[in-house]
């Protein structure tokens, strides 16, 4: 993937950094070889390869695919530690999340929120990584939310008109159901869980507690598996 700032010209664009490496020590590709490409927020496509060097690459993209559709879904995640947001922004790009609102909680810790991974390069780099995989040219929309009671009480019900909204929440709850279809959110809690009070909360202006079953899972692995099991 690529910004349009990396075009020149003549519509031809210079890679280097990890992508030269992926491009000359991963994928073995040299001249007149042709890789898949895209530009962010664009068209899909491929791309010859022009000119490569240790230094550096020449493409010449022809893009004309659109990106694969978003999920119909706004996905609230609870911050988790820097590693792990590393993971589930990667899953949840590849997956086709477009909305994200990255949450407070009490099992939060206090220094997650001061990271510099929060910087917005920083998770861009990082959903790029899953948009690369999965062939997707469009970056998630993420929202930061450092107060969970603001959040809950004045920017859920919004999120919720029209959709169904659910929290993942282990043990004795219902289900979660399987492909339900219609727009939906979907809320997973920190690596400690959501609060009893927090699900209230969560659960007052209308979704619903459900369950993945008696295993408790890592957070990545809870989103995946959710999202999984919806779409
Ligand atoms: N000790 C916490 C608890 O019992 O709630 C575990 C939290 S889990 C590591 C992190 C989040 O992933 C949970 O808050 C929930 O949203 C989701 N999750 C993990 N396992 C789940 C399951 N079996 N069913 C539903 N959600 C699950």
């Amino acid at each position: 993937l690529f910004g349009p700032e990396a075009r020149d010209a003549d519509g031809r664009v210079r890679v280097s950094g990890q992508q030269l490496r992926h491009l000359r020590q991963v994928l073995g590709k040299g001249v007149g070889d042709t890789v898949r490409a895209g530009e962010i927020g664009g068209l899909m496509g491929c791309a010859g390869i022009v000119a490569i060097d240790k230094h550096s690459a020449l493409l010449e993209p022809q893009l004309d695919t659109p990106p694969p559709p978003k999920l119909p879904l706004v996905l609230v995640l609870a911050l988790p530690r820097p590693k792990m947001l590393r993971r589930t922004l990667r899953a949840l790009a590849e997956f086709g999340v477009g909305e994200v609102h990255l949450v407070n909680s009490w099992k939060v810790e206090k220094s997650y929120w001061q990271t510099p991974v929060l910087a917005p390069a920083t998770l861009r780099e990082y959903c790029l990584q899953g948009l690369e995989q999965a062939c997707d040219t469009v970056l998630p929309a993420i929202h930061l939310c450092p107060r969970f009671k603001p959040f809950a009480e004045d920017t859920l019900p919004g999120l919720l008109a029209g959709r169904r909204g659910l929290v993942a929440h282990p043990g004795d709850y219902p289900p979660c159901p399987r492909a339900p279809g219609g727009e939906l959110l979907l809320a997973v809690g920190p690596e400690g869980g959501f609060t009893p009070y927090e699900v209230d909360m969560l659960s007052a202006p209308g979704c619903e507690a459900v369950s993945l079953g008696p295993r408790i899972l890592r957070v990545e692995n809870a989103v995946s598996a959710l999202l999984a099991r919806l779409f």
